[in-house]
């Protein structure tokens, strides 16, 4: 890594890995022999269509989408989606069960009670963990079921996709998306943001099952109406095109580190490596999260001194390591250590955590 470059915990946007960028800026003024940046070039141009078409390719293979879901590059962020996913799921029931694990989630399900009705599936009083299924309470009668696969603001992570039985499940998985393997056949719609794992903000990707699109409310707006960006292959519009060539980036970086099972395994050893400095600290550290809950992506901690929160962020930031205050409705720190994020990084922050703890215990 080059030694300009912070070396940043972000939760989104977050960082990118070096290659990607320096190819970006290879690329910057002349793309592919076109004589003109990516972002001069017309989304209606052959060059522009043979790009998006490789791009959803190769996120078919690293993620062995079926035939049975379509591929949406939509835009608006996340938040667009939790007003998409009513609007199009929703259908007759005009009922939606949400499981509450964070405040994603919650403002997901906030957002769905404007287009019809929701159930709590279940709420935890605080948002450390994710509550046993026999705690659930699922409708008989929900067009969905919607959780969050990773609370990107306290850290909580499901370790495996719900089971659910025959109701489509809807998943936000913007803060792991790419992170391990998954069976998208398990899944009505599956969507990310891409300022995390796969780029920049102003993309979102939707993994939809084709039967269930053409059922949304007569009210939904183009934008967001699957049926309508499903037909036009993601061009109904301008897409977010700088973007997208920025994820196809990533997607040809994933393949380079040997897929995404290669990469589950390092992102595994991460965050085991700053888990372990934690729960080794004798009660310096502490994560507020249930163990088997937490988060290989985000990992929230505090020290057992409030007071000290400053001076360890600014002796963190000498040493390049940036980004790591907590979110600010939950204050300590955060380390977001996504795909990304190097081995070598988690370890110098693991160095550092421990040598701040020593002055202090002198
Ligand atoms: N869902 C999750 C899990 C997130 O982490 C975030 C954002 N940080 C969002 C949704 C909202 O994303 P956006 O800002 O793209 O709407």
């Amino acid at each position: 890594m080059s030694s300009e470059r912070s070396i940043n915990f972000s939760a989104g946007p977050a960082i990118i890995p070096e290659s990607v960028l320096q190819k970006a800026s290879k690329e910057m003024l002349n793309w592919n022999n076109t004589g003109m940046s990516l972002m001069e070039l017309s989304h209606r141009s052959g060059p522009f269509k043979e790009l998006i078409a490789k791009i959803e390719q190769d996120l078919i293979d690293l993620l062995k989408i079926p035939e049975t879901h379509k591929v949406l590059f939509l835009q608006g962020g996340a938040h667009f989606m939790f007003s998409g996913v009513p609007l199009n799921l929703m259908g007759e029931n005009g009922k939606g069960d949400y499981i509450l694990t964070g405040n994603w989630s919650t403002r997901a399900m906030n957002e769905a009670k404007k287009y019809g009705k929701v159930n709590v599936v279940c709420k935890p009083d605080e948002f450390n963990k994710i509550p046993p299924k026999e705690e659930w309470n699922l409708s008989t009668d929900a067009s969905y079921v919607y959780y969050c696969d990773n609370e990107t603001v306290k850290g909580v992570e499901f370790p495996d996709i719900p089971d659910v039985g025959d109701v489509p499940l809807v998943c936000d998985m913007s803060s792991n998306f790419l992170s391990r393997p998954f069976d998208v056949s398990k899944f009505g719609c599956v969507y990310a943001c891409a300022q995390k794992n796969f780029g920049m903000a102003g993309l979102t990707i939707a993994i939809v099952r084709k039967d269930l699109i053409g059922k949304q409310l007569p009210y939904t707006p183009m934008m967001l109406d699957f049926e309508l960006q499903a037909k036009a292959n993601s061009m109904f519009n301008t897409p977010s095109t700088y973007a997208i060539y920025i994820a196809g980036l990533i997607f040809d970086w994933l393949k380079e580190q040997g897929g995404l099972e290669e990469i589950a395994k390092i992102n595994l050893k991460k965050c085991k490596l700053i888990y372990d400095a934690i729960d080794n600290s004798n009660g310096f550290y502490k994560s507020p999260v249930e163990i088997k809950s937490r988060s290989r992506m985000n990992i929230p901690f505090v020290c057992k001194n409030k007071e000290w929160e400053s001076e360890w962020l600014e002796g963190a930031a000498k040493l390049k390591l940036v980004s790591l205050k907590g979110h600010r409705s939950v204050g300590g720190f955060r380390a977001s250590i996504y795909n990304a994020m190097s081995y070598e990084g988690c370890e110098k922050l693991v160095n550092y955590m421990i040598d701040f703890m020593k002055t202090k215990e002198k």
